[in-house]
């Protein structure tokens, strides 16, 4: 219960990783700020949940991550509602595979938008409140496309670059408020975005799912295993400890060796 009295915001937290952070920092007692889209009902039964397994207040925010002026609401509605934004999680995220020469304009700008752009508003939102209390955390999900390439993926990759080094600024720019600001880089993580892509190679190829799991992993992952959203979860937990307090800028893979090669 580390982060009782702490209020996080995790941005696409209805779904995959960003569920698994809201679940890991409720279990140590933070309040959560819920975002994302999906279904009403699953998203009441989500608070609701939360809420009784944890004893934590949660609310729910339906900010869109493309619009800067939802973003900033976002941030008033948790100070005002749950009492503070000392946690800021910048999780929403969305994928498009296509090569540069056919990539839609339209596509490219919303992963832009929403993988980064999204995390400099909330950062901008969130800071001056953190800077008053003297303390805070923002964490970047970038992934091992934040260090890497491959191809298909313009828009992310770059977008996921972008994050790193936009977590390099805000650290250095905060070091000394008592506010860390770290990216993490996952490698695969078996959520709603990579079963898609997972279907679309299936489809492509006429191989089954489980045979397109095995050869999505070895292609790019000496570890021939999936991330758990939980295990990300724990490591955002580690981040808020006091252990962490002088971690700050990292890009920190958790992505089963993909990125040592
Ligand atoms: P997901 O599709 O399961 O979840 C994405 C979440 O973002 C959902 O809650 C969705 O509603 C929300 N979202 C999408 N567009 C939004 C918008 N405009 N406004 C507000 N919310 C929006 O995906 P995931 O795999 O859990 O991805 C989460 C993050 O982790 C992303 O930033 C992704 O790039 C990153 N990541 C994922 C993997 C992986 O293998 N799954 C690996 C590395 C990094």
């Amino acid at each position: 219960m580390g982060l009782r009295g702490k209020v996080a915001i995790v941005t696409g937290s209805t779904s995959g990783i960003g569920l698994g952070i809201a679940r890991a920092l409720a279990a140590e007692g933070a309040a959560i700020l819920l975002n994302g889209f999906g279904p009403a009902d699953a998203i009441a039964a989500l608070r609701e949940e939360l809420a009784a397994n944890h004893g934590v207040q949660v609310h729910y925010s339906a900010a869109d991550m493309t619009k800067p002026d939802e973003i900033a609401a976002m941030v008033a509605e948790a100070r005002r509602e749950l009492g503070g934004a000392d946690i800021l999680v910048n999780n929403a995220g969305i994928q498009h595979t296509a090569a540069i020469a056919d990539f839609p304009a339209g596509k490219w700008d919303a992963v832009i938008a929403i993988n980064l752009s999204a995390a400099f508003h909330a950062m901008q939102a969130a800071i001056p409140g953190m800077k008053g209390a003297g303390w805070g955390r923002i964490i970047n999900i970038a992934s091992a496309h934040g260090l890497v390439a491959s191809a298909q993926k313009s828009a992310y990759v770059a977008a996921k670059h972008g994050m790193v080094g936009l977590t390099k600024v805000a650290a250095i720019e905060l070091a000394n408020d008592g506010i860390t600001c770290n990216a993490i880089c996952p490698g695969w993580v078996l959520t709603p975005l990579v079963q898609a892509q997972l279907d679309a190679r299936a489809q492509a190829t006429g191989r089954s799912a489980a045979e397109e799991e095995r050869a999505l992993l070895a292609e790019k992952q000496p570890m021939l295993r999936f991330t758990q959203p939980e295990q990300i979860g724990a490591l955002c937990v580690f981040l808020c400890s006091d252990a962490a307090a002088t971690m700050t800028g990292a890009p920190i893979s958790i992505d089963g060796g993909w990125t040592l090669q």
